[in-house]
């Protein structure tokens, strides 16, 4: 397992009260080097390379390149959905985006290139950004640039799948008529969640219908309904699309406790999907795994948590959820006087049983996957009613 990582990521700060805080990055990894994850033998870390204009201008137009260069020194100029409350201009705005954006085609170059099987860049998952448009809290779509990036190496087939609690909307857009991208994202409703876009029916255009999928899934959904819902979807999709390489934006705002979204997911139910996608790597193509971080507002009791296990995922060694937390963590975070109790433990155990999928109209969960695998599956060739396709 590769991880790329630089302590200049931390420089994506949009400000003390802005809900992505860097922290959350700090606590990760600290937290992951405090159990020993980082010095497995199988991990190597690597540091990002910025990317450049000709790969930032695979996904994004020229003059918002220009734009993002002078919003710090001239944010009274501000457009192209820069200076918002949501998406504030901050000092070296572009440095740090595109140096995040280049360690996702790091990260992908090294799966490519068969270096390692899989590799992670927390710093990674701005799904939201726009070709000329910062969107969501993310400047440049370095998911879509390190896909774009894949496809110019050559890559006939890529699926990304996105379990951020909002809709992966973004990389949607940049592929949406692009037959060599399948884009899966599983999300809380567009009735209750911004971006309000992820509907069953947006299946992709021209010669790329069948190519993008949505599983909006009701406020509320919880471990169970959640994984129900992913089983029932995800794995018919990639492995009718057989892609090279998987892709996968781990964002963790499914949390119960996450200040910005409403679904009801556990530590470890986030870890179990990380798992299975780990799991689909393997099985759909050959282990080539490319796994991004995302959203998560839950800054000391569920990011740090989330992706620790999802880096112990990757190495192949997941960490016991009863593991306790170690005390020079917890008392890193009691130095930093951040407000939230640290968690006494790696996982909050979560009851995760779930039952596959079989049609019961009664529950909700239900409802969202017949409407998904119903505007889907018939394009990939699959039968919407028959829980074994
Ligand atoms: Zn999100
Ligand atoms: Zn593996």
């Amino acid at each position: 397992m590769a991880l790329v990582w630089d302590e200049a990521y931390l420089g994506y700060d949009m400000g003390p009260q802005h809900p992505l805080h860097p922290i959350r990055l700090d606590l990760t990894m600290r937290l992951a080097r405090s159990l020993g994850v980082l010095d497995r033998p199988n991990v190597t870390m690597l540091a990002p390379v910025s990317a450049d204009d000709d790969l930032l201008t695979l996904v994004h137009d020229a003059a918002y390149l220009d734009a993002v260069r002078r919003a710090p020194d001239e944010p009274w100029r501000s457009s192209f959905g820069l200076g918002t409350s949501d998406n504030p201009v901050f000092p070296r705005m572009h440095e740090v985006s595109a140096l995040i954006a280049g360690g996702s085609v790091v990260a992908a170059r090294r799966v490519w290139e068969g270096n390692s099987q899989h590799a992670v860049n927390i710093a990674g998952g701005l799904h939201h950004a726009m070709r000329s448009q910062a969107s969501g809290f993310c400047v440049y779509n370095d998911a879509s640039i390190a896909i774009a990036w894949l496809l110019a190496q050559g890559a006939e087939r890529i699926a990304y799948v996105d379990v951020d609690v909002h809709h992966g909307d973004g990389v949607q857009a940049t592929f949406y008529r692009d037959p060599r991208v399948l884009t899966i994202s599983v999300h809380e409703s567009p009735l209750t969640l911004w971006p309000g876009t992820g509907y069953p029916a947006e299946t992709g255009d021209d010669d790329a219908v069948g190519t993008a999928v949505n599983l909006p899934l009701p406020a509320g959904t919880a471990d169970g309904d959640w994984l129900r819902a992913f089983h029932a979807v995800v794995p018919s999709a990639l492995r009718a699309f057989r892609p090279q390489v998987l892709v996968t934006q781990c964002g963790c705002d499914t949390h119960r406790d996450d200040p910005l979204a409403n679904l009801a997911l556990s530590v470890d139910g986030q870890r179990t999907a990380f798992a299975a996608l780990h799991a689909l790597a393997h099985e759909v193509c050959d282990g080539r795994w490319l796994a991004l971080g995302g959203g998560g507002y839950g800054l000391v009791r569920c990011v740090p948590r989330a992706w620790t296990h999802l880096l112990a995922e990757a190495t192949g060694h997941p960490v016991d959820p009863q593991t306790p937390i170690p005390a020079d963590w917890t008392g890193y975070v009691r130095e930093r006087a951040l407000r939230a109790a640290p968690p006494k433990t790696m996982g909050e155990g979560a009851d995760l049983e779930w039952q596959p999928w079989e049609l019961e109209r009664t529950r909700p969960v239900d409802r969202a996957i017949e409407a998904t695998r119903r505007a889907s599956f018939p394009l990939f060739g699959l039968d919407p009613d028959d829980p074994r396709d």
